[in-house]
């Protein structure tokens, strides 16, 4: 139960079931997967001009650009692809839904967009890297790739409890996502488990929809920042249940309640609710990377601010991998874009650049 402990989940999909992806014949908007490690010889790397990492909303858009720009991108888009909404289900606020879409139906779309654009797609791990110098080198399932530019675009998870009650009920009640799902709980009772200043604002946002807020932590008092408790705490609508842990979450097919523990007295008490937000942190996906890449002081990638690069040339950052403000799909895809621009752009002035090179080269020459 310690936020700090949460194992780090290497397949989201959980309970999901995903039949409605595999491919139909005739349906060319049927998504593709798996799709094999990009082709080379035997212990060859593969070479490329842009590799990107990640195939969540970032990962994929910026597929989408390069490839429509010709630069002929691989994604290695980790073993689970899709990213963070292959494990939500209803997605109510991404543009051009009008009736909602489903996480995993929503990112096989975004796959098979930049599939036919021709962008190739690995179900792998980066594991290494070596960004010292170009052509990058990235090393997965065992495959070495070379690319001019990298896009890094590796998300940043949520962290969970670790219970398997919340795991069964991910999507039906649980969420990590107040902006997202908030909407879905109007006049309902819910609780959020936390002690910082994201649980704190999620309680606070939800407040907007819920009848009721129980917030609940297993420490006397938050972390959070003075001005936020003081809010949380004088709110109507919140509840504070301090010195209580998350035993167990309660229901069959949807939240009903949760099984509190008592730090401060033996017992336990069930509480009533209808949904449960976890607010205890996310991590950003930056382990392989670490080594190269400036990280701000939650550990989030940098970028520059104005463009996406990072601190080395040729390397671009997108999505919520360097972003723990706002962490939506429709932001992490803008930013994809945004790389994928700034690749095109970069990439464009070096050749610019080796071909001044080559005419100064041939004037000196003569
Ligand atoms: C429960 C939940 C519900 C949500 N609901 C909504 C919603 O309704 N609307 C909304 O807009 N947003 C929602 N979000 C937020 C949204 O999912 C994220 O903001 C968005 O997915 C971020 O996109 P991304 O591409 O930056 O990262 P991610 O989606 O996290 O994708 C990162 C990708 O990188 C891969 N990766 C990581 N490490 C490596 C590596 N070493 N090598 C290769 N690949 C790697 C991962 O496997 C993954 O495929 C929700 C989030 C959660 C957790």
């Amino acid at each position: 139960m310690k936020d700090d402990q949460t194992p780090r989940t290497r397949s989201p999909l959980g309970g999901l079931n995903l039949n409605f992806l595999a491919p139909v014949a005739g349906d060319e908007a049927a998504v593709s997967m798996p799709v094999q490690p990009a082709a080379a010889g035997e212990g060859e790397p593969v070479e490329t001009r842009v590799v990107i990492v990640g195939s969540g909303p970032a990962g994929l858009t910026a597929a989408i650009y390069t490839a429509r720009a010709n630069l002929e991108p691989i994604v290695i888009g980790g073993i689970v692809g899709g990213g963070q909404l292959m494990i939500t289900s209803e997605v109510e606020n991404y543009p051009g839904f009008p009736n909602g879409v489903q996480g995993p139906e929503l990112m096989g779309l975004f796959r098979s967009q930049a599939e036919r654009f021709g962008a190739r797609i690995v179900d792998a791990d980066v594991d290494r890297v070596d960004l010292g110098s170009r052509p990058f080198r990235l090393w997965a399932a065992a495959v070495e790739y070379r690319a001019q530019a990298v896009i890094v675009a590796t998300g940043a998870e949520a962290l969970w409890l670790g219970l398997d009650s919340e795991t069964r009920l991910r999507g039906r009640g649980v969420s990590a996502c107040a902006t997202c799902d908030g909407f879905f709980f109007r006049e309902k009772e819910i609780g959020v488990v936390g002690g910082g200043d994201s649980a704190l604002e999620e309680a606070l946002f939800l407040t907007r929809f819920a009848s009721k807020v129980h917030l609940i932590h297993r420490r006397d008092g938050f972390r959070g920042s003075k001005i936020m408790q003081d809010r949380a705490a004088s709110h109507p609508k919140i509840q504070l249940h301090l010195n209580r842990t998350i035993e167990e979450v309660l229901g069959e097919e949807h939240v009903d309640g949760v099984r509190l523990g008592k730090t401060d007295e033996p017992g336990e008490e069930v509480l009533e609710i209808d949904g449960l937000f976890i607010a205890i942190g996310h991590r950003p996906n930056v382990a392989v990377f670490r080594d190269w890449l400036g990280t701000d002081a939650k550990g989030y990638l940098r970028a520059d601010g104005a463009t996406t690069a990072s601190n080395i040339e040729g390397v671009f950052v997108a999505g919520d991998v360097d972003d723990s403000r706002y962490r939506q799909a429709v932001t992490a895809a803008g930013e994809g874009c945004r790389a994928a621009i700034d690749v095109e752009r970069w990439l464009e002035s070096q050749e610019v650049h080796t071909a001044q090179k080559l005419e100064t080269g041939a004037a000196t020459a003569l």
